[in-house]
């Protein structure tokens, strides 16, 4: 087989992960392929950036996944249901897309034990393509975001939904911060005074920000709750890119035993 090409899109894309998990599960697993990261500006542009460099497959990050869903030519259901795509694959000249980030958060999630109802702070895409996926699996999803806008898609798909300023309080099992407060600037996703008691009354604190310890985790641990930073997420929507860039060959096993290696480098 001839060497394949990956890449990984965003912006921005320096801090990724995704190549070092990727390389390092193609040299440990024995699989021609190569993934690279590219910095790209205009959304709008990807398809044609893809097609230019050849690529066999590709990952998407912020702020480019409607993008990515609209440069598809075929989407499965799932990507389709949530409208962003993280994941592409070519077959000859058709590009079909998927999104793994939120079965991957699943998985991310299930060391957790005792885990019913779960309060994301943020509604963004990933928040979008999570919530209804942990609602199939058993989990009670409510959302809070710091303004109304994007509730709104929330509401409709008949979950809770609050702003700062509508909130009610109550306890959840597990707080998720799912803004990207904290990934460049250094702030809380919520002020701390809606925050803290939250946390206090929880049984976990995640965060899908990966790499470092974000403010919204440096609360969580001060007050005594169990943390998880990104890093399992990353991992495990990589896992499942791997599975559908390498057509299956391999067992999700033995992909998770070389990325997390990886990843550890
Ligand atoms: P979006 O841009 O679609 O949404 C961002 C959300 O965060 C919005 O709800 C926005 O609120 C809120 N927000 C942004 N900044 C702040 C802030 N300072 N305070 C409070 N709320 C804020 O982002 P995505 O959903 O695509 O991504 C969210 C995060 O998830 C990113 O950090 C991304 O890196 C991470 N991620 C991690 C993955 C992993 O594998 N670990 C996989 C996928 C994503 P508003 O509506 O008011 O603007």
């Amino acid at each position: 087989m001839n060497k394949r090409l990956f890449a990984i899109f965003g912006d921005p894309v320096a801090h990724s992960k995704s190549p070092l998990m990727h390389n390092y599960a193609f040299e440990a697993l024995g699989y021609p392929g190569c993934y690279t990261r590219y910095l790209l500006k205009e959304g709008t542009q990807l398809r044609e950036h893809f097609l230019a460099l050849q690529l066999d497959g590709a990952n998407i990050t912020v702020p480019h996944k409607e993008h990515a869903y609209r440069a598809c030519d075929e989407l499965d259901d799932f990507a389709r249901k949530v409208g962003a795509v993280n994941t592409i694959v070519r077959k000859e000249n058709t590009l079909y897309g998927y999104n793994t980030d939120a079965p991957g958060f699943l998985k991310a999630i299930a060391r957790f034990k005792a885990i019913r109802s779960i309060l994301f702070l943020g509604a963004g895409g990933t928040a979008l393509a999570t919530a209804p996926i942990l609602q199939d699996a058993g989990y009670e999803v409510d959302i809070l975001n710091r303004s109304a806008p994007r509730l709104k898609a929330f509401a409709e798909a008949g979950f809770q939904t609050f702003t700062f300023e509508t909130f009610e309080a109550q306890n959840y099992d597990m707080i998720v911060n799912m803004t990207s407060a904290g990934l460049k600037e250094q702030t809380l996703p919520a002020p701390e005074a809606l925050l803290a008691p939250l946390l206090k009354a929880s049984k976990a604190a995640v965060d899908v920000v990966y790499g470092k310890r974000t403010p919204f985790l440096r609360l969580a641990e001060s007050l005594g709750v169990p943390t998880q930073d990104g890093s399992e997420m990353l991992l495990q929507q990589g896992v499942l890119a791997f599975d559908l860039f390498s057509e299956h060959r391999f067992s999700c096993e033995a992909i998770e035993e070389a990325m997390r290696k990886g990843l550890r480098l």
